[in-house]
C-alpha cells in the first residue's frame, strides 16, 4: 500500500498515519519530522530552513523534494509507505510523481481528509495547554475540560492559550493550506487517485472511513 495522506491542521492526519502504519506496516514519511531531525543534528539546510518553520511558513519546495529524494534513493527506500505531510504543493506533487516513476513506484491513493473549518476552528481555538516546559499538558474546553476549570490537572498551573491555536491564526492557517493544496488534489483527482474521507468524528470513526474508502482501492 502506498498513500499520500492529506488534512488541514486540526484533522488527526498524524493519527490516522500511525493507524495505517500499524495495520499496514507502512514506513511513515513525515517531512515535518525530518526537517526538524535536520535541525537537531546541526547540518547547513537545517540552519536555513529552521526560521521558516519558527514562523509556520513552508520551506522551499527544491530542498523538501530534495530531502524526500534522498530517502528514497538511499538504502532506507520503502516498498510500502504513507506520506504524512508530503507533497503540500502541486509543484512538490510533481516532483514526487517523477521520483515515483524512476523508483517503479506508483501510488494507490490519496487520503484526502475533509473537514469543515469551524469545525478545526472549535477543535484548535479550544486547546488549553500547561505553559511550564517540564510538564505542558493539553486540554480541550471543548471536549476534554480540566477538575477546576483554567487550572493544569498534573501541576495547578494557569492553563494559556497558545498563540498558534488562536482563532485568527487558525484561520490563517487554514486559508495557506487550501491556497496550496487545491491545485495538489486536482492534479491526483484527474489521475483517479482522491479518496474523500470525511474528517469530522472521533479518531477511530475517521479510521472506519480510511478503511473503507481503501477496500474500493485493493
Ligand atoms: P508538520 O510537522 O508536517 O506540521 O511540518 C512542520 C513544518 O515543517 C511546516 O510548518 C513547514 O515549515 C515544514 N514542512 C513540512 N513538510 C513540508 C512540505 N512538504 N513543504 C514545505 N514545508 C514543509
Amino acid at each position: 500500500m502506498r498513500l499520500v495522506l492529506v488534512g488541514p491542521p486540526g484533522s488527526g492526519k498524524g493519527t490516522q498515519a500511525e493507524m495505517l502504519v500499524d495495520k499496514f506496516g507502512l514506513t511513515c514519511i513525515g517531512t515535518g519530522a525530518m526537517l526538524r531531525d535536520a535541525i537537531a543534528r546541526g547540518t547547513e539546510m537545517g540552519r536555513q530552513v529552521k526560521p521558516l518553520m519558527d514562523q509556520g511558513l513552508l520551506v522551499p519546495d527544491p530542498i523538501v523534494n530534495d530531502v524526500v529524494a534522498e530517502f528514497f534513493r538511499s538504502s532506507a527506500r520503502p516498498e510500502k509507505f504513507v506520506m504524512d505531510g508530503y507533497p503540500r504543493t502541486y509543484s512538490q506533487a510533481i516532483a514526487f510523481d517523477a521520483l515515483l516513476r524512476q523508483q517503479f513506484l506508483a501510488l494507490d491513493a490519496v487520503i484526502n481528509l475533509t473537514i469543515a473549518d469551524d469545525e478545526v476552528v472549535k477543535r484548535i481555538s479550544g486547546r488549553r495547554c500547561c505553559p511550564k516546559p517540564d510538564c505542558g499538558v493539553c486540554y480541550n474546553v471543548n471536549y476534554r475540560g480540566t477538575k477546576v476549570p483554567g487550572k493544569c490537572d498534573r501541576c495547578g498551573a494557569d492553563l494559556v492559550l497558545r498563540d498558534d491555536d488562536k482563532e485568527e491564526t487558525v484561520r490563517r492557517r487554514l486559508h495557506e493550506f487550501y491556497r496550496n493544496t487545491d491545485a495538489l488534489i486536482n492534479h491526483y483527482r484527474h489521475q483517479n487517485l482522491v479518496r474523500d474521507v470525511p474528517a469530522t468524528d472521533t479518531g477511530e470513526a475517521i479510521y472506519a472511513n480510511i478503511l473503507a474508502a481503501l477496500k474500493k482501492v485493493a
